[in-house]
């Protein structure tokens, strides 16, 4: 017996969704909608969204953001989970992929409280702290272009209040980041945010072998 984090086998992981996920129907459509990109592989797990909404609640979210939005999935698991005076700045490159999104947004009533802004979100989120947000946000979830994974967190890292969380995505890369043979540029920069997490004290870590690898960083 050990008390190690074990992989799920089919039936297990079929089972576990059976008596947990509790995924909204339109969520279902917008993923089955996603299903047909050729790059759906993106869209977070259904019960990776669930478990985010639950964390939204925790911490009692009223100011998100989100970094690579996709096709909206992520999303709107969290503007679901969200109050009405909610607020969700939402950034992306894509119009395109965007453009879904939006349309299930609005179908849920919840496009006035998300705010998606199109454009590298490195940019974006150096305008909200040159508009004096810093500290302003409860919640932020990483998931865009992993090369510049370190410069998201350093600016997610003064955009979050003392308490809130940062979420970041796919820590683990399907395995990559343990394999020293593997070099290329997003599982090395993975590695170097794993890295650097480790031994950051201005905030509680926990990495969580959900899905691909979730990062759970709450500011002291
Ligand atoms: N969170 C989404 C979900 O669960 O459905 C998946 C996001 S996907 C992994 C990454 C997204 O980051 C893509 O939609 C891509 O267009 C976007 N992206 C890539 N580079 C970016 C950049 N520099 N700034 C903002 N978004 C970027
Ligand atoms: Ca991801």
């Amino acid at each position: 017996m050990s008390n190690k984090t074990f992989t799920l086998g089919e039936s297990l992981y079929d089972y576990m969704l059976s008596v947990s996920l509790r995924e909204p129907d339109i969520l279902r459509r917008l993923r089955e909608e996603t299903a047909r990109d050729p790059m759906a592989r993106m869209q977070i797990a259904p019960e990776q969204g669930q478990f985010m909404a639950l964390l939204v609640q925790l911490v009692n979210a009223r100011n998100l953001l989100e970094i690579g939005v996709f096709t909206g999935y992520s999303t709107l698991w969290m503007a679901l989970a969200v109050p009405e005076d909610a607020h969700l700045v939402a950034c992306d490159i894509s119009k395109e992929w965007t453009a879904v999104g939006r349309r299930y947004w609005a179908e849920a009533g919840k496009d006035r409280l998300i705010d998606l802004r199109i454009g590298p979100a490195l940019e974006t989120m150096e305008g909200l702290l040159a508009d004096g947000q810093a500290e302003g946000f409860d919640f932020i979830f990483i998931d865009a272009d992993k090369e510049n994974y370190d410069a998201y967190y350093d600016r997610a890292l003064r955009l979050v209040r003392k308490g809130g969380l940062i979420l970041i995505d796919n820590t683990l890369w399907s395995g990559a980041v343990a394999d020293p043979a593997i070099q290329d540029r997003d599982t090395r920069a993975i590695r170097a945010l794993n890295q650097r997490l480790h031994t950051d004290e201005r905030v509680v870590l926990s990495l969580l072998p959900v899905a691909d690898g979730l990062t759970l960083v709450m500011k002291r």
